[in-house]
Parts: C-alpha cells; sequence; structure tokens
C-alpha cells in the first residue's frame, strides 16, 4: 500500500486546477481531482493518463451536499487513507452591475463559491483533525482585496473566504491543520478568456508586471503551503498578482 500524502483539488479539469493538480503530482502526491460532467472528468482521466499522474478524476457538484458525500465515500472506498491535502479551487464567476444583478446571479455564486467552502470543508478537514494534521488552501482572488464593479456577487464570496480562512485556521492550529489562501490576480484560464482583447490589454497596463499570470504561478504557491516548509504559516493570504495589489 502506497504510503504517498493524498491532495484533493476541486475543480481540477482546467485552468488553475488543473495546473494544481500538475505540480502536486509532481511534488509526489497522490492527486484526487474533480469536474462537473461526465466529459470534464473524461477530460480529467485523459490528462491524468498522459501525464502520468498517480491519482483519480471524480465528479463533483460543489453545490450539492449530496454530491459532497458522494466524494468523500468514493475516497474512502478507492484510498485508505483520507486527503492530507484540500485545495478548494472550484469556482465561478457570472458577472453584473449590482442594479442589473438578478437572484439568481447573486444565489448562485453564493452558493458556489461560498456555501461549498462549509460542506467541502466541513467533510474533509474531519479526518484531518483526527490525524492531527492536514492542509487546506482557498483560491480567493485579488479583487476580494480591491473591490471589483461587476462584481458585487463574485468579490463577497472571495473577501469572505479570506475570513473564512482565518476563523478556520484559529480553531485547528492546535491539531497541526493549516488553513490559507491564494489570491491569484488576473491568470490565463477559461475564466478570464470570457474579457474581450481591449479588457485584457487594459488590465494588463495596471499590472507592474505588465501581463497577466500563467496558472503555473498559482499552483507554485498552492505547493508551497502545502509543503512541510510552510508549516508554520496559517490564516494568511498569499497574493500571486504580478504587482497589481500589494498588501
Ligand atoms: P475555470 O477555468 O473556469 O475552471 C473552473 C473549475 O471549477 C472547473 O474545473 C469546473 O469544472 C469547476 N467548477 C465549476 N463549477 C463547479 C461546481 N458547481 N462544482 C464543482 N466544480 C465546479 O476557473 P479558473 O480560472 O481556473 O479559476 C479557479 C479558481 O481560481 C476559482 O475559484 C476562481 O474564482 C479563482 N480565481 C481565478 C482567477 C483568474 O484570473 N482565472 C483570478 C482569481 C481567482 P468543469 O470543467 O467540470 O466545469
Amino acid at each position: 500500500m502506497s504510503n504517498k500524502k493524498i491532495a484533493l483539488i476541486t475543480g481540477a479539469t482546467r485552468g488553475i486546477g488543473l495546473a494544481i493538480a500538475k505540480d502536486m503530482a509532481k511534488n509526489d502526491y497522490v492527486v484526487l481531482g474533480t469536474g462537473t460532467s461526465e466529459k470534464s472528468v473524461n477530460s480529467l482521466k485523459e490528462e491524468f493518463e498522459n501525464h502520468n499522474i498517480d491519482g483519480k478524476a471524480y465528479m463533483l457538484d460543489i453545490k450539492s451536499q449530496e454530491s459532497v458525500n458522494n466524494l468523500f465515500d468514493n475516497i474512502s472506498a478507492d484510498y485508505s487513507n483520507t486527503p492530507d491535502v484540500l485545495v478548494n479551487n472550484a469556482g465561478i464567476t457570472n458577472d453584473n452591475l449590482f442594479i442589473r444583478m438578478d437572484d439568481n446571479q447573486w444565489l448562485d455564486t453564493i452558493e458556489t463559491n461560498i456555501n461549498s467552502l462549509y460542506r467541502v470543508s466541513k467533510i474533509f478537514v474531519k479526518p484531518m483533525i483526527k490525524k492531527r494534521k492536514g492542509r487546506i488552501i482557498c483560491i480567493s482572488s485579488v479583487v476580494a482585496s480591491t473591490g471589483n464593479a461587476g462584481q458585487t456577487n463574485y468579490v463577497t464570496t472571495k473577501s469572505g473566504m479570506i475570513g473564512f480562512c482565518k476563523s478556520l485556521a484559529k480553531e485547528v492550529a492546535t491539531r497541526g491543520i493549516t488553513v490559507n489562501c491564494v489570491s491569484p490576480g488576473f491568470i490565463e484560464t477559461d475564466m478570464t478568456n470570457k474579457l474581450n482583447d481591449s479588457q485584457k490589454e487594459q488590465i494588463s497596463n495596471n499590472i507592474p508586471m505588465t501581463s497577466m499570470g500563467n496558472p503555473d504561478d498559482i499552483a507554485f504557491a498552492v505547493s508551497f503551503l502545502a509543503s512541510d516548509k510552510a508549516s508554520y504559516i496559517t490564516g494568511e493570504t498569499l497574493n500571486v498578482n504580478g504587482g497589481l495589489f500589494m498588501q
């Protein structure tokens, strides 16, 4: 039986989550990644096969408690150990000016990005508490610190996430568990591909490092926080944004 550590990354099918999955595999973790559909789970399985990644792809809708419970049961059936590292990465945007935002845009973003933190972290922190060791890393956003017009819903979730991590960090610190955020700036993924070229140029012009980031930039920060080298860091937010926002 392998005694490799296990890392669970929600939303690992593409973008930042996929980069995290690949980097954690390079760091010798068994990598468990999730997608929302059969198609995206299959494409993740292919990524694992093509890159020789030791791990498994699972179906997960973080909006559903039943789906989270199934994920936990499936992992427990497949592995003798529970995840040592949980990366709460899956998230959505659904932008609109506040005055035009409808209830669904507001509620769906809160459900996906923030209520899911409660569901997923709660079920996976319990075995970490028993083991007296673990890492929870949540992917927030630079806009949690700066605000962003058109994203009142998203920014509410991403700044809530930072408060969540600080509070949980205080509760579980004596159990050897750290809880931190990585806060990306603008990173080239499907999420930011919704922006047109002129919006991207405007964003890049405001970034001291003059370009948008790469998903690997975020993955490396996550790998650091997951490592033993970061064992005395908790309740922190690591900003990775090319200088766009400085604490
Ligand atoms: P992305 O390319 O849009 O990928 C989103 C991932 O989340 C996909 O794997 C998707 O699965 C999954 N997902 C979506 N809804 C889900 C649900 N209900 N249940 C479970 N999984 C779900 O996003 P990204 O740009 O990589 O962003 C990853 C994280 O970084 C997000 O939390 C985002 O807010 C944050 N972030 C991104 C940026 C950026 O510039 N890109 C900046 C700051 C923060 P499917 O493939 O199956 O749909």
